[in-house]
């Protein structure tokens, strides 16, 4: 079976995690997402540190949720 792509629908070769017709890559771009959140509370820490404190839950969240992720549709 294969799947296509969520964002372009091309057919993505089994396995895959990003697709190579248009880049749609959702694991990357959620640990992306989890380090900036890590790295931007430090200096939030000093003004802000219940927010800081929210990014470093949502940040590590994001880290290990993106290995549950596909470039794929998802049929539940
Ligand atoms: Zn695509």
């Amino acid at each position: 079976m294969s799947d296509s792509c969520a964002h372009c629908g091309d057919p993505l070769p089994d396995g895959a995690t990003a697709c190579p017709a248009c880049g749609n890559d959702p694991r990357r771009r959620a640990r992306i997402v989890g380090v900036a959140a890590l790295l931007v509370g430090i200096p939030v820490f000093f003004v802000m540190p219940p927010v800081a404190v929210i990014l470093w839950v949502v940040g590590p969240f994001a880290l290990v949720g993106s290995w549950f992720l596909s470039a794929a549709t998802h049929d539940f």
